[in-house]
């Protein structure tokens, strides 16, 4: 451990205001959700701030609900929470797919939707599915509420427009339209970060997003726009190169990365296609 945790000011909080107060009066200290992205950057020294609030316990950020035309998923569910709930099972079985394949047990159990935003690496799994459900981050500071459309929500790599004070307290998703497609491509089947994560949506149009062949999460809009208008599988695949430009590091090569995001993108397109027969 690069990181004393002894040297460390750990403040709890039991309720969103007690939350929002502290990082109101004192906007040095860190949010901690699960604490499986904190710990790690702790772990090998990549944190440099030493105060840290932790609002685990905040219920104000918990749950998962639907009304008739959207789904709400507090900042707080974790990956197990999504994997046994009967309203992602049915409006979002794409989030279902995914929570199922984010680390091992332990890391679902902790770690959370909120976390995975926020921490905005550009591998997190759940970011293209929020992209192409065009997601609201609901955000809140004691100054008041905001909804930030979740395609304006990063900066950069891995900057937020979040402001100091505000935290993510839930996630409001319109009912998506058509099939839902989630695929993520990594070194093992499980508890691997993924080399190139996608979602798609099929429906009168395609909506179609990135996961870490860019900054950021990218929406494949070129691409999005060529099958939404008939194009072939063969027009999108050279679309797609000019949406994403995947960079060699040490988990891959941008050469394999756009190889594999196009297989990934003509096997969205096989199976969201009808059956002919
Ligand atoms: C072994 C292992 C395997 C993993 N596998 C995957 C994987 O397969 N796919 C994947 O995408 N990720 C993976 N992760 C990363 C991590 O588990 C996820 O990103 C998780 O969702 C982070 O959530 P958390 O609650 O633990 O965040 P934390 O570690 O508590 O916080 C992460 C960041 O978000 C901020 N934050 C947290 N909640 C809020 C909030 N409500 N408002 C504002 N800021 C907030 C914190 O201040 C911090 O900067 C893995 C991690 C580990 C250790």
């Amino acid at each position: 451990m690069k990181t004393a945790l002894g040297n460390l000011d750990f403040a709890d909080a039991t309720t969103l205001s007690e939350a929002l107060t502290l990082l109101a009066s004192e906007p040095d200290r860190v949010p901690l959700a699960g604490c499986t992205d904190v710990y790690v950057g702790l772990n090998f020294g990549h944190i440099e701030k030493k105060r840290f609030v932790n609002i685990w316990s905040l219920s104000e950020l918990r749950g998962i609900s639907e009304n008739a035309d959207f789904l709400r998923i507090g900042a707080l569910t974790t990956y197990t929470e999504m994997i046994e709930s009967p309203i992602i099972a049915k409006f979002l079985p794409m989030m279902r797919d995914c929570a199922r394949l984010i680390g091992g047990c332990q890391v679902q159990n902790r770690g959370t939707v909120g976390g995975n935003i926020a921490n905005g690496s550009p591998a997190g799994d759940t970011l293209p599915i929020l992209a192409v459900a065009e997601a609201m981050i609901i955000a809140q500071s004691l100054s008041g509420t905001r909804k930030i459309p979740f395609l304006s929500f990063y900066a950069g790599y891995r900057k937020t427009v979040l402001l100091p004070g505000e935290l993510i307290v839930a996630i409001e998703i319109p009912k998506p339209p058509g099939a839902q497609w989630f695929r993520k491509v990594g070194t093992r089947a499980a508890n691997a970060i993924s080399k190139v994560v996608i979602a798609g949506l099929r429906g009168e149009t395609v909506r179609l997003a990135f996961g870490s062949v860019g900054p950021t999460v990218i929406r494949a809009r070129r691409t999005e726009a060529v099958l939404s208008s008939g194009g072939t599988i063969a027009q999108a695949r050279d679309a797609l190169a000019h949406d994403i430009h995947p960079i060699d590091d040490l988990r891959s090569t941008s050469r394999y990365r756009m190889q594999v995001a196009e297989n990934l993108l003509s096997a969205f397109w096989d199976s969201t296609t009808p059956n002919q027969s």
